[in-house]
């Protein structure tokens, strides 16, 4: 029997890499095993001429590519929602198209999978070379911190790409959260994962489109949605400074019987006011947060808008 990998690949702003990532997975295609590769290209609002390129290939390989094309960019977590509903594979990878992702690992993950103890074969990356040393540590301590405070594992280094069994999809797919943050969710629906270790390879054209600040923004997201520490940190807070106020109240008490009381501390006064509100604003910042992300799940808006695929394409022939 022959067997089918969905290949999910989000892509933003790819021309220039896009030719190379289907030429690569071409070559290991034709080295797989009773397997066949349907590519389901998610062109997430980009700029540039990726949509055109997609096209293009898709010409030459209707019967295996697909696509979606969004309205606008909605961000690779969106674009993964999509592939994946989208997916009919009996396996389904997900890969990004810069070829960060070595496509040549995937006969070993699809041998792996075969053998049925594993529903998902992850990767991850054992070096960081070509990355900014900044980037790697807050990226290290990101990984520390989410497994103290978090129930869910956060493997240090473990990428998107993956491939999956369809029974994991769906339980994937089932987590319709709005504001998503996959590797949190991949851990999350459980299932057994082997982790295969590879060296960091750097992309093959074109730019990568985080910044520092959005990493930031990005990991906090992972923060709120997969624990609630900071809520209780903002209680501990809150507690804490009550009990030192008390046992100042009892020394100043005291103080005033001893020595009576001669009105000084006018600066000890403000100190602490300042002290307590800025600890006030602080916790009603974290508080927020959840609020805010709570606001956006209610609203239920569709994860993505899609503007074109290959279905509507091909019935306004
Ligand atoms: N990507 C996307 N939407 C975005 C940003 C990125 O679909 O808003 C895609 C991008 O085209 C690539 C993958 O997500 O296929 C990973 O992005 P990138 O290589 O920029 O991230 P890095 O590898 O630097 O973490
Ligand atoms: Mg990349």
């Amino acid at each position: 029997m022959i067997e089918r990998i969905s290949i999910v690949v989000p892509c933003f702003n790819e021309e220039a890499a896009l030719p190379f990532f289907y030429e690569e997975l071409e070559s290991i295609r034709k080295k797989l095993e009773q397997a066949d590769i349907e590519y389901i290209f998610i062109d997430d609002g980009s700029k540039d001429q990726t949509l055109a390129v997609i096209k293009e290939l898709a010409k030459n390989d209707e019967e295996r590519i697909r696509y979606l094309s969004f309205s606008r960019n909605f961000g690779k977590e969106a674009a993964l929602y999509a592939g994946l509903q989208h997916a009919t594979g009996e396996y389904i990878a997900v890969m990004d198209a810069d070829l960060q992702d070595p496509p040549e690992l995937l006969p070993e993950m699809l041998s792996l999978l075969r053998k049925k103890t594993y529903d998902c074969v992850g990767t991850r990356r054992v070096t960081r070379n070509g990355e900014p040393p900044v980037r790697s540590f807050f990226a290290k301590q990101f990984y520390k911190l989410m497994n103290h405070i978090s129930d869910t594992e956060f493997v240090d280094g473990a990428r998107d790409y993956r491939l999956m069994t369809r029974r994991m999809v769906k339980a994937v797919l089932s987590v319709s959260e709005v504001n998503r943050f996959s590797k949190g969710i991949f851990s999350w629906v459980g299932f057994d994962t082997y982790y295969l270790p590879y060296k960091n390879k750097e992309r093959i054209a074109g730019e990568t489109s985080w910044s520092f600040w959005s990493l930031f923004n990005y990991s906090l997201d992972a923060v709120i949605n997969f624990s609630d520490v900071p809520l209780t940190f903002a209680s501990l807070i809150g507690l804490l400074s009550f009990f030192v106020s008390i046992l100042f109240l009892v020394f100043i008490v005291i103080r005033a019987l001893i020595f009576g009381d001669p009105t000084a501390g006018w600066p000890s006064l403000v100190t602490i006011t300042l002290a307590i509100g800025g600890l006030q604003l602080f916790c009603l910042g974290i508080v927020g947060k959840y609020v805010g992300k709570t606001y956006l799940e209610t609203k239920k808006r569709p994860l993505y808008i899609l503007k074109e695929t290959d279905q509507t394409n091909r019935e306004n022939k």
